[in-house]
């Protein structure tokens, strides 16, 4: 159940955010979501609810997944691998062994597994809006 864990944290780095900024009341936080976590969207958003403090009651949380872009290391091409690329499966290997992308993918320009992924991990908040 990690979706309570990224929940926790998030919740904590909301309530650090806005005491930096001075914020009392929360309208409004974004999360991004790489494609590639492995996350159940309905488990978060309900830890997310069960674990906001009270001043958080009235905030609106939004969603965004973040496509997965990967680079060439060969090559420096930048592309997004298709939907169809990557099936559950595939996503699920990655999530617990990154370096497996290698095995499914492959530059599409040059033909090289050797790339990097620079975007498509990890859970983060985008921002928080408040006053
Ligand atoms: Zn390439």
């Amino acid at each position: 159940m990690h979706e309570w864990a990224l929940a926790e944290a998030l919740i904590s780095t909301v309530i650090q955010v806005s005491k930096k900024e001075g914020l009392r009341k929360i309208f409004e936080i974004e999360v991004r979501i790489g494609e590639l976590q492995d996350i159940d969207l309905e488990i978060f958003k309900f830890a997310l609810i069960q674990l906001r403090p009270d001043y958080l009651k009235d905030a609106e949380f939004k969603f965004k997944i973040v496509k997965t872009k990967l680079k060439c290391r060969i090559c420096g091409h930048e592309w997004s691998p298709r939907k169809d690329e990557l099936d559950e499966s595939v996503r699920e290997a990655i999530h617990f062994i990154p370096e497996i992308t290698h095995a499914y993918l492959r530059c599409p320009r040059c033909g090289s597994i050797d790339f990097d992924i620079i975007e498509g991990r990890g859970v983060w908040l985008e921002y928080v809006r408040g006053k």
